[in-house]
């Protein structure tokens, strides 16, 4: 189950006005995947979204949750992160911090964010010098994480 982080409930108005631009009908089962979206900080894969969705509304069908998504990362408030793992992950924490950077432990794929004024500095200096101007930026790390440094596993490692 995800933490009760603060919902975020800018983004999610955002995206209610953006489902409105296009007309979509709001669901009683949209409207669970949306709550849980918005009221999450965590990444999550569509089958956690899925599951988490499902414990607010048991109702909330893997397909609505799979029509939701495009819907989601459209808008431009959640990001479709590839980390080079079979399924992707979702990330709902770009309207607030557009940003930051993820590390991920290749074992249990934990994932931190951070943001670094370093890293934007190396960026501008690198795009400047090649003529380019930045937009977006975002960096990716694959590390171990501690208990798999310390132990060569992990115990909260997914599915
Ligand atoms: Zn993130
Ligand atoms: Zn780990």
């Amino acid at each position: 189950m995800p933490v009760a982080a603060k919902p975020n409930t800018n983004a999610k108005e955002k995206f209610l006005a953006f489902l409105g631009t296009k007309n979509l009908r709001m669901t009683s089962q949209r409207q669970a995947i949306i709550e849980t979206v918005f009221g999450t900080e965590e990444h999550f894969t569509a089958d956690q979204l899925l599951e988490w969705s499902r414990a607010r509304d048991r109702s909330v069908s893997r397909a609505t949750v799979y029509r939701t998504l495009p819907l989601l990362t459209e808008s431009g408030l959640v990001r479709e992160m590839d980390f080079g793992k079979d399924h992707k992950y979702y990330d709902p924490n770009y309207a607030d911090h557009p940003n930051h950077n993820h590390i991920i432990c290749q074992d249990c794929e934990k994932i931190v964010e951070f943001e670094s004024e370093k890293i934007s500095q190396i960026e501008n200096e690198i795009s400047h010098r090649l003529g380019f101007e930045v937009k977006t930026q975002r960096l990716q790390i694959t590390a171990s994480c501690d208990e798999f440094k310390k132990r060569g596993r992990c115990n909260k490692k997914a599915c």
